[in-house]
């Protein structure tokens, strides 16, 4: 600072000079008063450890209009939600980061209808009195699965946990070592177990299990049988596992219930709609197991939750868990779950009316047109910043659902322009980037030196055509 010369921060403007400002006046009707002051104060604080630390002259940003701006922008950041849709063009339909199944508008008609106000959530509307909040569900899945009855907790993790907690706490389950899984996000069976309470013992073999093997494994101290679909990895080549069948009745003429975890579990047979075969929780039941867990939000198509669905005596002993207590869904949830169990009252529909199977359904050919279509609108809107191209792909069902199966798909194949030149990654992360940047961000994947956006998920083009518009802007600054 300059000898005699007045400080800097002298020259900056008080709060309330500020506030007569007509920006700040807008700012205020918008966000209120409070959070204006607030990020007003925030803006010159900043503002003045600048100076002091660079003690220079008084720089423009002292200019009222340039804090008000700043002040804007903090404010956009303090209310935009931090979470918010974006659109998945990963090429992984059943996306868990992503939140996995898009919810059918019945569901989303029936969770606004019950969370406006009161609801029967536990109220049996009959007798006046109180009533179970599994009700609601409850007969849907017995009637689609088969199973005499169900509760539903927060996601088949908190399912597969309340089975072995209630029916083998301080007791042995033997699993196969060929089931040993791990779901993403650190659900893993052998960690489960333990915080169950229960003692996991390894049967068998990394390939091969064979029925002789729990036979040997099962004495006094066993607690149940468990089988862990392998849903995110395959075996291949010198393999073998028991069927279910033989499982229930070896557990069964040893007293002890034998319990199937699914995953996935998907409601109907995948193959009407051209899809492998997935084991259904109906099939599982007929095979012979006492109880079923399934997720809700992955191939059923639902919110997050976890089914367990099976004998009626067992049913009743989980609910008697303190536990279940613990893990018991929301009102919401369990609207939406019945909306969408409804559906599959109608399965002639269903491909339609629900999201995740109308994405897993649809045909090859039918992205690739829609990939055609819209490349040349792409293109003209990223003139000068990206190159276009419609590019064959394959998707992915994602969620740990059929790893090895992928599905034929089409994409825009996006590369930083010039054209010509090699790609850097540099270039790449930066287009990436500046898509998950856009209002309604865009998240695709990078492969082959290009941003890959896959279409099987896409629903809404003009949602979609406006976000690509608003990149350029985003790539320039
Ligand atoms: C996905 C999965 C789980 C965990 O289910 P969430 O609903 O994600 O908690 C458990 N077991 C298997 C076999 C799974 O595929």
């Amino acid at each position: 600072m300059n000898e005699g010369a007045k400080p800097a921060w002298a020259d900056i403007p008080s709060v309330d000079r500020l506030l007569h400002e007509p920006a700040l006046t807008a700012l205020i009707a918008t966000h209120g008063r409070t959070a204006t002051v607030a990020a007003l104060r925030q803006v010159l604080k900043d503002l003045r450890r600048g100076l002091a630390e660079a003690s220079q002259a008084v720089p423009e940003a002292l200019d009222e209009t340039a804090i008000a701006a700043r002040a804007a922008e903090a404010l956009d950041r303090l209310f935009q939600p931090s979470l918010r849709p974006v659109l998945n063009l990963t090429g992984t339909v059943l996306h868990t980061n992503l939140g996995r199944a898009p919810l059918p508008d019945e569901a989303i008609a029936a969770i606004a209808d019950v969370a406006r106000g009161a609801s029967n959530l536990e109220f049996d509307l009959d007798s006046g009195r109180r009533g179970d909040r599994d009700s609601h569900a409850e007969a849907l899945i017995c009637r689609l699965t088969g199973a005499e009855a169900a509760t539903v907790v927060n996601n088949n993790a908190a399912a597969v946990l309340l089975v072995l907690n209630t029916l083998a706490q301080r007791r042995r389950v033997p699993v196969s070592r060929g089931e040993l899984i791990e779901i993403g996000g650190a659900f893993r069976m052998p960690d489960i177990m333990a915080r169950a309470g229960c003692t996991l013992v390894e049967v068998g073999t990394t390939n091969r299990t064979h029925l002789k093997d729990y036979a040997e494994a099962i004495d006094k101290r066993t607690g149940m049988v468990m089988k862990v679909h392998r849903s995110n990895f395959a075996i291949q080549g010198f393999t073998a596992e028991v069927e279910e069948a033989a499982l229930a009745k070896l557990a069964h003429d040893r007293g002890i219930p034998f319990a199937v975890d699914l995953g996935s579990g998907t409601l109907v047979d995948l193959e009407r709609f051209g899809l492998p075969h997935e084991p259904t929780p109906g099939e599982t039941l007929a095979g012979g197991a006492d109880l079923v867990t399934f997720s809700t939000d992955k191939l059923l198509g639902g919110p997050q939750g976890g089914v367990i669905a099976g004998r009626r005596d067992l049913i009743a002993q989980l609910k008697r868990n303190p536990l279940k207590r613990a893990m018991r869904c929301d009102k919401l949830t369990i609207a939406a779950l019945e909306a969408v169990l409804r559906l599959y009252l109608d399965p002639d529909r269903l491909a339609e009316r629900l999201p995740v199977l109308r994405h897993l359904a649809r045909a090859e050919a039918d992205i690739a047109a829609q990939a055609q279509r819209l490349c040349p609108q792409v293109a003209e809107r990223l003139d000068g910043v990206a190159t276009v191209e419609a590019v064959a792909c394959h998707s992915q069902i994602g969620s740990g659902s059929m790893p090895v199966h992928s599905l034929p798909s089409a994409a825009l194949s996006l590369r930083p322009a010039p054209t010509g030149r090699k790609v850097s990654d540099a270039a790449l992360s930066r287009l990436a980037a500046a898509l998950r940047r856009l209002p309604l961000p865009i998240v695709g994947r990078v492969a082959d030196g290009a941003v890959l956006l896959d279409l099987r998920c896409m629903d809404d083009e003009v949602a979609f055509l406006d976000q690509v518009q608003a990149l350029p802007m985003l790539l320039r600054r």
